[in-house]
């Protein structure tokens, strides 16, 4: 055994733990809920992406049960060979329907979506644009890809016209502008009326990533564009946040792209097929999204974003502005923002502090994120536990 790689790995995790940076698993005995089980106590929880609650509802799980029963655990097979089953192609019409596109094709992840989007699509003639803030499968699969990569500060619209400037200018025979529709540490909205009229002057395509969208956001829950009212050319997202939670990606675009994807991406290619399960459980998840009760699901996460506003802001806490579900409480310091942490799960709230290097140095915060499975009640239990912790560590009076 080759000691010396292995000294070298312990001491980076020390390393890593010195700084402060060690990110422990917190280990959970119950169903994903607005209320979880873990270290022997019932505690609210308050940092899950279960925007609309789904991922405990029996009728998701159920549904799952069911595919798996018609179709076993899975294929042992990627799809091309003997591991395209019906539920496939069915999840795969129901998704590009919600969405409004023509096509779609799954992944086993958003991160192999945006993994094996570019490089089948962009060749060394072509540049993309992209948001600096952007998720970090969305930069892998950049990287990837042998396009010019151009990349503009997050959503400062001048800079992103300089960019595509640049990139007409250099020569780039299609140009594509990528960019989370959501971005997670912030829960800012991506300006998509702007993006899209730049991308319409540079005769430039639009992608967005929908992970932290789709199913909550505008009109039925079709994502960021949706919200915006502005069309998008192709739609990265997941079945793993607000559609079920349980997992699996896809990528919504016109027949030719997703046909050509289909031969050439690689996560697509050499990867298994999507559970019959997953498919299962997504599937229930777009129906009961699109419909009235995802409305109602909508209405209610809507009402309890602006509950935990309202009342947090009274308490004399800083937040990010915004209208997302994603509220992040600025606290600045890391430490500070892991005692908070720390202190609100023994207040019976679990929710997360983040750091650098996930968020800039001395803009720690606790990033918080509501549910439609959240009760006014809960709202309230966690504002209350918020202000008792801010108390004690000084950050409100
Ligand atoms: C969560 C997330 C992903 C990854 O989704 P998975 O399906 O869990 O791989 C990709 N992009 C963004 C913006 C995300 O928030």
């Amino acid at each position: 055994m080759p000691t010396a790689f292995h000294t070298r790995i312990a001491a980076e995790l020390a390393e890593i733990d010195a700084q402060g940076l060690t990110k422990p698993e917190r280990v959970i005995h119950s169903r994903q809920g607005p209320v979880i089980e873990t270290g022997g106590r019932r505690v609210l929880n308050f940092c899950a992406n279960n925007y609309l609650g789904l991922a405990g509802d029996s009728r998701v799980v159920q549904a799952g049960d069911r595919a798996a029963e018609a179709y076993g655990a899975g294929t042992a097979s990627v799809r091309f060979i003997c591991g395209t089953l019906g539920i496939h192609k069915t999840l795969e019409r129901a998704i590009a329907d919600y969405l409004g596109f023509e096509d779609a094709i799954l992944f086993a992840a958003a991160f192999d979506a945006n993994g094996g989007l570019f490089e089948p699509l962009f060749g060394p003639e072509d540049a993309i644009v992209s948001d600096s803030l952007n998720h970090a499968s969305i930069i892998d699969g950049v990287r990837l890809c042998k396009a010019k990569r151009y990349r503009f500060a997050t959503s400062d619209m001048a800079d992103l016209e300089a960019q595509l400037k640049q990139a007409r200018a250099d020569g780039a025979r299609d140009i594509i502008i990528a960019t989370d529709g959501a971005f997670s540490m912030d829960g800012y909205i991506a300006r998509l009326p702007e993006i899209r009229a730049l991308a319409d002057r540079y005769d430039a395509l639009v992608m967005v990533d929908d992970c932290h969208a789709t199913g909550f956001l505008g009109p039925q829950g079709k994502g960021s564009f949706a919200h915006h009212g502005v069309t998008v050319d192709i739609v990265t997202g997941t079945f793993g946040k607000a559609l079920g939670g349980a997992m699996g990606g896809f990528i919504c675009a016109t027949t030719p792209v997703v046909e050509l994807l289909k031969q050439r991406a690689r996560p697509y290619l050499f990867s298994n097929a999507l559970a019959p399960s997953v498919c299962g459980a997504s599937l229930e998840a777009i129906r009961i999204a699109q419909g009235e009760e995802g409305d109602a699901l909508r209405a209610q996460l809507v009402a309890n974003a602006a509950r935990f506003r309202g009342a947090m802001t009274e308490a004399g806490f800083n937040l990010l502005p915004g209208e997302h579900p994603i509220i992040p409480v600025m606290l600045g310091d890391a430490r500070l923002a892991q005692d908070f942490a720390a202190r609100m799960l023994e207040l019976g709230v679990y929710v997360i502090g983040f750091s650098f290097p996930v968020v800039p140095r001395g803009q720690a915060r606790i990033r918080t994120q509501m549910s439609a499975a959240h009760t006014f009640d809960h709202i309230d239990e966690a504002v209350a536990a918020f202000t008792t912790a801010g108390k004690e560590l000084g950050v409100i009076r």
